[in-house]
């Protein structure tokens, strides 16, 4: 027989327990085959108390009271990556007038090779940058600001990341980030709108999971960014996922949701459209992982602090994810 059914006898009664995978079309087809095959008196359905609730009110979640206004944002970038606007005080103004507390800066990183250099600051643009937080720190508004870096991963980067920046910068933190992982010999960028097929889907959750096992990053950025490489659903993405899930809870490294998405698809949905929902599927699958996450903006320029920040969090709260507490971050 089927390793995912056991034949169990219970007073007298006889219980065939269908093992199955959620969102899986095996086991869709298997239990489909157990009940055509069996015609069992009844068909129970084990549910996890979150699900069950779904079901009775699938609209419950959009009842939840609304979250208090966000007070967090880690994950802002200036004008020195060449596609944001804004420098640090112009962000920490915009903080205090929207009642953000917490302000972690994660511009994209300089590297010493100038890779994709186009999208990011300069070597010599680092001092500048560092300089603008120390003075921000304190700044009239009683804001609290963190500086951080966003680190696109490559395992020829530790040291620089480590060294120079952690070390000689001494930013509060770094954000691991994976925007384009290794294939063919080479990096592949994830373009929008391009599927991702099976095996650079498994090179993807791969290259997440190596930048959430070097220990340098204090959260993982999109983790579900591949979602913008997928037009439909397949079997791999599932794994994907999961791959990615298992890393983060065996590292416990914080995931990000991040909600930049959203203001993407409203401004191209031809492009970004077909390939949002997935996010959900990602962050359903955490729901069976020990891990935390945290909600971001990925403002790129001051008004777009907090663009978004609440339905991230209606999806954190949606699966029941517990929120990270971030080590640097003074009370
Ligand atoms: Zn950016
Ligand atoms: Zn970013």
């Amino acid at each position: 027989m089927d390793d995912n059914i056991a034949r169990i006898s219970y007073e007298g009664k006889e219980i065939l327990l269908v093992a199955t995978a959620h969102v899986s079309q095996e086991s869709v087809e298997l239990v489909k085959r157990v009940i055509e095959e069996e015609r069992p008196d009844s068909v129970c359905i084990e549910l996890d108390e979150g699900r069950y609730n779904n079901i009775q009110n699938p609209k419950a979640w959009m009842d939840l009271p609304k979250s208090p206004a966000p007070t967090t944002n880690f994950h802002t970038h200036t004008f020195r990556c060449k596609h944001a606007e804004g420098d640090v005080m112009d962000y920490v103004k915009a903080a205090s007038e929207v009642g953000i507390t917490h302000l972690g800066f994660a511009d994209h990183t300089p590297l010493t090779d100038r890779w994709m250099h186009m999208i990011r600051m300069e070597v010599e643009d680092l001092p500048g940058y560092v300089a603008a937080l120390r003075e921000a720190v304190d700044n009239p508004y009683g804001v609290m600001v963190y500086g951080g870096m966003e680190c696109d991963y490559k395992p020829e980067y530790e040291a620089y990341f480590r060294d120079e920046l952690l070390g000689n910068c001494r930013l509060d933190y770094l954000v691991g980030s994976v925007h384009a992982f290794p294939w063919q010999g080479d990096y592949t960028w994830i373009h929008p709108g391009v599927d991702l097929d099976a095996a650079q889907l498994k090179a993807y959750a791969e290259h997440v999971a190596k930048a959430i096992a070097s220990g340098l990053f204090a959260f993982i950025a999109h983790p579900d960014l591949f979602n913008q490489g997928l037009r439909k659903w397949n079997p791999e993405v599932r794994a994907c996922i999961r791959d990615i899930l298992a890393a983060a809870e065996a590292y416990q490294v914080p995931l990000e949701i991040n909600p930049s998405g959203y203001a993407k698809a409203r401004q191209s949905p031809e492009v970004y459209l077909p390939c949002t929902h997935l996010l959900d599927q990602f962050w359903e699958e955490a729901a069976g992982f020990n891990v935390t996450v945290l909600v971001n903006s990925d403002a790129h320029k001051p008004s777009a602090l907090t663009t978004d920040l609440q339905a991230g969090y209606k999806t954190m709260h949606k699966y029941g994810l517990k929120e990270a507490t971030l080590p640097f971050v003074r009370q």
